[in-house]
């Protein structure tokens, strides 16, 4: 960019006006795309945005290499604002990902220095190249980063696949869920005695896919035959629960209800052990729970409204209570059909 305006104005002989019109449109295009980045990478994930910035890079050197107009110019300053906003977001998205908390800092530090540094440099060698060399080997230079820039995203991409792979590959099975009449779903399930062992460890990883396949908000080991008390909260938006807060999947062994709220409020439940019903269930609308988490943790936590909710509903099947039981009449509950005709 700061070889542009001297290679336009005093190589070139393009007038001033048309030089800062391409400087213009290169710093917009720098800037507005953040308006839409972050919706980009969402549909598309970081890895592929990160390869089409590098591509939009490598076709911004065609571009320039191919002629001297103003729009050769214009469109390679405009790709070029592109593609360095897809890049600087994605690579300033990854680069806390990337290590842990308490090298942050320190990290962050440096690769603002790197930054700022080479962009210093490079500011200062390409008025240095351009009038040396020309306007076509400032342009070839920067080649070599583009080529690394590649590289590096697409190592970082099959990477990403592979981890992709690797955690479909895992060995958790999907169980079949038990639907209320099951003597173990009216059954007071047993503590956890001890978290690490390796039959926990895969009843926690087959919870997860199977609430995960049955697009549950979370599941009891009661309902898959285990009778211990343990369960596995994921509150996702679903086509099951259009409302439900976005929430990672958290194992819950051993909890305990400290404290709960006077205020109870009615909302809609259904169960993935009462296939195709849903009712009105009154739960306290804020609870202070204790539990122990998969790596032995006890954890102390205030829930309220739906994260509530859905535990005083899990902690119900360790007790063998599933949500028909807390309604005053079983005719309450209405099928899902009606449920999802009212617009709930
Ligand atoms: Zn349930």
């Amino acid at each position: 960019m700061t070889a542009t305006p001297l290679s336009m104005h005093h190589l070139h002989g393009h007038s001033l006006n048309d030089t800062k019109w391409v400087i213009q449109s290169h710093i917009a295009a720098m800037f507005i795309p953040s308006l839409f980045t972050a919706l980009l990478v969402k549909k598309m994930g970081l890895k592929n945005l990160m390869l089409v910035g590098t591509f939009i890079y490598a076709l911004v050197t065609v571009i320039a290499l191919s002629g001297e107009h103003v729009m050769h110019y214009w469109w390679a300053l405009v790709l070029l604002g592109v593609g360095w906003n897809f890049l600087f977001l994605t690579g300033t998205s990854l680069l806390p990902q990337s290590y842990q908390a308490s090298e942050r800092h320190k990290v962050q530090a440096i690769n603002d220095f790197i930054i700022f540094g080479f962009q210093a440099t490079a500011s200062l060698m390409a008025g240095w190249i351009l009038f040396k060399a020309g306007w076509h080997v400032v342009v070839l230079t920067s080649l070599p980063f583009i080529l690394v820039l590649f590289v590096v995203s697409w190592f970082y991409f099959k990477h990403e696949r592979l981890k992709a792979l690797a955690e479909t590959t895992t060995n958790a099975n999907t169980l079949t869920i038990l639907q209320r009449g099951e003597p173990v779903l009216s059954a007071i399930a047993k503590p956890v005695t001890v978290i690490d062992s390796e039959e926990i460890k895969q009843l926690v990883d087959d919870l997860k896919i199977t609430v995960a396949s049955a697009k549950g908000v979370g599941i009891a080991a009661p309902q898959v035959g285990v009778s211990v008390r343990l369960f596995i909260m994921c509150s996702a938006p679903s086509e099951r629960y259009p409302h439900a807060p976005l929430l990672a999947p958290s194992v819950i062994i051993n909890p305990e209800i400290l404290n709960a709220s006077n205020e109870q409020e009615l909302g809609w439940e259904g169960c993935l052990s009462v296939e195709g019903k849903r009712a009105m269930v009154s739960r306290h609308t804020s609870i202070d729970v204790r539990y122990f988490d998969e790596h032995g943790t006890e954890q102390h936590k205030t829930l309220t409204d739906f994260l509530a909710r859905i535990f005083q509903h899990e902690l119900d099947h360790l007790d063998g209570i599933t949500f028909i039981e807390r309604l005053s009449d079983e005719n309450e509950a209405i099928d899902e059909q009606q449920w999802r005709a009212a617009g709930e």
